[in-house]
């Protein structure tokens, strides 16, 4: 069985093509990099419709299949943001309709965590999912990946990347962080944990606040990674704590960050957990992430009407039935 799967959230346009296997046949993407400042959702949408013709065809090509092979079509239905989300769900509904094959809309979130499990082999983790719009700390409770703590403002990504647009970084700003941060030392930063959940604006307020004070670009953004992902790890450690779990998986687009898997494996270690993280090629969106979810939907049982398959922007994580894994009603 084959499935197509076309991400569209926000940046990424992306087509990857999964069989039932999770034998990844393609998966090809343009990102829309803005000129200056945050995404401008009209302008990565045209972004993405210009792009869609390329990036299917090259995607079809490098699988080696025709389009009539195709078995399911899936696309990211929620969450992001609205005219992205529309270019990628018409062309979706166009390549079901003209195949008279079968079209699932997926939840992005789950598509992150189910690509992570299955390509690390976790089986029944704390998933800590960080990424440019989201941060969440998850776990399979019950028939759903339910929150056990999130951000209270941007997500993680947003947040480096704010930073670095700031400074003067090109967008994605997490790598240069990354790479800046080799060469910094501390400097204090608050630290905002609150309950389970996290707070990153006014750290990055403050980080900016001692840029402009003349403080060493790469000491900030050595403290901004030790901050930002210690406040991370510590509340997976304490999803852990109460979950009772011996697994965390690292998913998302940050998960790229050596550092942030260090401190992970760590806390792990000393703990008795295994530490699992997404493979690389697989950390941003993707459209093989959304191919595999489709094929977990579609094999248990999932089918839609093309009439139903209505965008959700504001479609959270803890609102999808899981149906392709046995609820456990224990802790
Ligand atoms: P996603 O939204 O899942 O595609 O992830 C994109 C986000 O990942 C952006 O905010 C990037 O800045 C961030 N990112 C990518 N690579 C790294 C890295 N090595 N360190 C920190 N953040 C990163
Ligand atoms: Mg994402």
């Amino acid at each position: 069985m084959l499935c197509l799967g076309i991400e569209s959230t926000a940046h990424t346009f992306g087509v990857g093509i999964v069989d039932e296997n999770c034998r990844v046949l393609s998966n090809k993407k343009a990102v829309y990099v803005p000129p200056s400042g945050g995404i401008v959702p009209r302008e990565a949408f045209l972004h993405h419709t210009s792009k869609a013709p390329e990036v299917l065809l090259s995607s079809l090509k490098e699988a080696g299949i025709d389009i009539g092979d195709i078995d399911v079509f899936s696309f990211s239905r929620g969450p992001g943001l609205g005219p992205c989300l529309r270019a990628g769900a018409v062309l979706t509904r166009f390549l079901s309709l003209k195949t008279g094959k079968p079209i699932i809309g997926v939840n992005h979130c789950v598509a992150h965590i189910e690509i992570g499990k299955k390509l690390s082999g976790a089986s029944d983790p704390v998933v800590l999912y960080v990424s440019g719009g989201n941060t969440q700390v998850l776990a399979f409770v019950d028939g759903r990946y339910r929150t056990f703590g999130e951000t209270l403002d941007v997500g993680v990504g947003n947040a480096l990347d704010m930073f670095a647009r700031e400074c003067g970084l090109q967008h994605p700003g997490g790598p240069k962080i990354e790479r800046l941060a080799e060469n910094g030392k501390y400097v204090k930063l608050p630290y905002t944990v609150k309950g389970m959940c996290l707070s990153f604006s006014g750290i990055i307020t403050e980080a900016l606040r001692l840029y402009r004070s003349g403080v060493r670009l790469e000491d900030l953004c050595f403290s901004l990674q030790e901050t930002l992902f210690a406040m991370l790890t510590e509340v997976t450690e304490r999803a852990l704590a109460h979950t009772g779990k011996n697994e965390v998986l690292l998913t998302g687009g940050v998960a790229a960050n050596k550092r942030l898997r260090e401190m992970l494996r760590i806390m792990c270690e000393e703990r008795g957990a295994d530490f699992y993280t997404v493979p690389h090629e697989f950390a941003g969106d993707n459209g093989a992430m959304i191919a595999w979810t489709g094929i977990l939907a579609f094999t248990s049982g999932i089918s839609e009407k093309v009439e139903d398959t209505k965008i959700n922007p504001r479609w959270r994580t803890d609102e999808v039935d899981i149906t392709w894994i046995q609820p456990s009603t224990n802790l």
